[in-house]
């Protein structure tokens, strides 16, 4: 009931966002010019039914009282909140990227500011209430749905821009997680339609602390998961609109590493030139390479093996003989 109220009035609002951005000279002037300034073309914001909410205190507030809608419905949605008593906008002079559930209906928005500043956040979400439950919501997957079981893969990325500019380019199984760890009723939203999980993360720092903490879990739940990391101070968006769609599918095809080998690479890194952590990880990795079903997986694990023993850079055939010591 509360629920079906909340579609409702997300419903609206995206309607109201939508309508602002085209139709109104404020919206069309710093809006739509935002937008296509970033690169995105009418089709693509038509698509994905991004918008614009207005600078004005209550202009939404105003439309929503004026439709008979509830208060405190209202307030649970995120799109208008209380101050000093009297009810306003929550997203003024942002631009507004709605976020569907699985059929297409509105759970929730993220709302960007024009110019970052060190004063108000860059994004402004939905708060948790009854249909909008962060953990359980995957951006983009209502659109990009068809073409993950198509690939049969699914690409991860961070942010709402990343996923509209890689549509747009034509890259359409791509979700993404709004920039924090995966949770386990993302990933299984993810194993309903493929088992490929490619996660393509910015590659600052907190991209990649992101990415590894989604990682474990995707293991557990037998996903086969590789990872890419943009280069420096790019994001996917900023990448494919620097070097184009084939240029990027082509970056991905050749980056795109198994998670087992790029966490040791990671921990090759922090180990530096000390031998004894050094032997310490080669028997380590040898252990978790033994506990690949070798008749199962036979090339897999001769794979790992060369690939590990190139990290490392060991000899070949004497990690062969320490995975051969797990498995006896
Ligand atoms: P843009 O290209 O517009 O700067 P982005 O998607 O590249 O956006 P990032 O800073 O890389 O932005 O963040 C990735 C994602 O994390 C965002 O798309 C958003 O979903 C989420 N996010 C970022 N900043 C915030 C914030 N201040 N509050 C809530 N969510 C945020
Ligand atoms: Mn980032
Ligand atoms: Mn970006
Ligand atoms: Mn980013």
């Amino acid at each position: 009931q509360t629920a079906d109220s909340l579609f409702i009035i997300n419903n609206f609002a995206e309607k109201f966002f939508t309508n602002t951005l085209f139709n109104t000279d404020e919206g069309r002037d710093i809006g739509l010019s935002y937008f296509k300034e970033r690169g995105f073309r009418e089709a693509t914001i038509e698509k994905f039914r991004l918008g614009y909410a207005p600078e004005a205190r209550t202009a939404f507030t105003d439309e929503a009282l004026k439709n008979q809608f509830n208060k405190e419905l209202l307030l649970k949605t995120g799109l208008i909140v209380e101050r000093n008593g009297s009810l306003q906008d929550n997203y003024r002079g942002r631009v507004i990227f709605p976020i569907h559930n699985q059929s297409g209906k509105v759970l929730g928005f993220g709302a960007r500011i024009l110019k970052a500043n060190d004063k108000a956040p860059k994004y402004i979400n939905t708060p948790e209430n009854e249909i909008y439950v962060k953990s359980k919501i995957l951006y983009g997957f209502y659109f990009a749905r068809q073409a993950m079981d198509k690939a049969d893969e699914c690409l991860l990325v961070e942010g709402y821009t990343d996923v509209v500019s890689l549509h747009q380019a034509g890259i359409e199984n791509v979700v993404a997680s709004g920039g924090t760890s995966l949770t386990l009723d993302q990933l299984r939203l993810i194993k309903k339609i493929t088992n490929n999980l490619t996660i393509i993360y910015d590659g600052d720092s907190a991209g990649v602390k992101a990415a590894l903490r989604g990682l474990d879990l995707a293991l557990e739940e037998g996903l086969n998961v590789k990872l890419v990391l943009i280069p420096d101070n790019e994001d996917p968006d900023s990448y494919v609109n620097k070097v184009g769609a084939s240029a990027f599918i082509d970056f991905v095809q050749k980056n795109k590493k198994d998670f087992i080998l790029f966490q040791l690479e990671l921990a090759l890194k922090d180990i530096g030139n000390d031998p004894v952590k050094k032997s310490e990880l080669v028997n380590k990795i040898a252990e978790s390479i033994s506990r690949i079903n070798k008749a199962e997986d036979f090339t897999k694990q001769q794979d790992y093996i060369k690939q590990s023993a190139d990290i490392l850079h060991i000899d070949e055939a004497g990690l062969h003989a320490l995975v051969n010591k797990y498995i006896r």
